[in-house]
């Protein structure tokens, strides 16, 4: 657990905005150094290395909750846009919540429904929350990975998940007095 006072990773913040450059989807991408799977991170002398998605994350809404993940609605790795990272749970709770019955389960779109090209308000949000890349969800539900990137991106079907992406922001607040990266 690394320990920053608030001031001083906002101004960390700021600076790192400098170096990110927007693209035509929203993203906002890092041009500095990043891990070996490919999260950008910002080194400094007087800090830990620090996480650029998990920085701003931490600025916006406050500390990230134990057990919980920021991940990519636009699987953008080195993506830090504060409007394109959410909280998820790691791939095994996700798996394991999905086995219990205790999510809605994404099935594939062979029913009823499937000539009319729509997805269930159920599958909308489990895609809305699933942390995994937007490839495989979109093999998974033979769907173009165009539809789920539209969902993940706020372009389609936000009556369903703009309410999911508030739940977050209030519960958590901005960033106060120490906050934990
Ligand atoms: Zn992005």
């Amino acid at each position: 657990m690394r320990e920053i006072k608030a001031k001083r990773l906002h101004a960390i913040y700021f600076e790192a905005l400098k170096r990110g450059t927007r693209t035509r989807a929203g993203c906002l991408l890092w041009s500095g150094a990043k891990n070996s799977k490919g999260y950008g991170q910002l080194r400094r002398r007087d800090t830990p290395t620090l996480y650029v998605h998990r920085l701003t994350w931490v600025v916006a809404n406050g500390p990230i909750p134990t057990g919980l993940q920021v991940c990519h609605i636009c699987d953008v790795r080195n993506c830090f846009a504060i409007e394109h990272l959410f909280l998820g749970t790691p791939k095994q709770n996700t798996a394991d919540m999905i086995a219990k019955g205790r999510d809605s389960p994404i099935v594939p779109l062979f029913g009823l429904d499937h000539w009319k090209g729509k997805l269930a308000d159920d599958q909308v949000r489990a895609i809305y929350m699933d942390h995994r890349e937007g490839t495989q969800i979109a093999k998974e539900l033979q769907v173009h990975p165009g539809v789920i990137s539209g969902i993940r991106l706020g372009k389609t079907h936000t009556h369903l998940t703009a309410s999911v992406k508030r739940l977050f922001c209030e519960r958590l607040g901005p960033a106060r007095g120490v906050v934990y990266l």
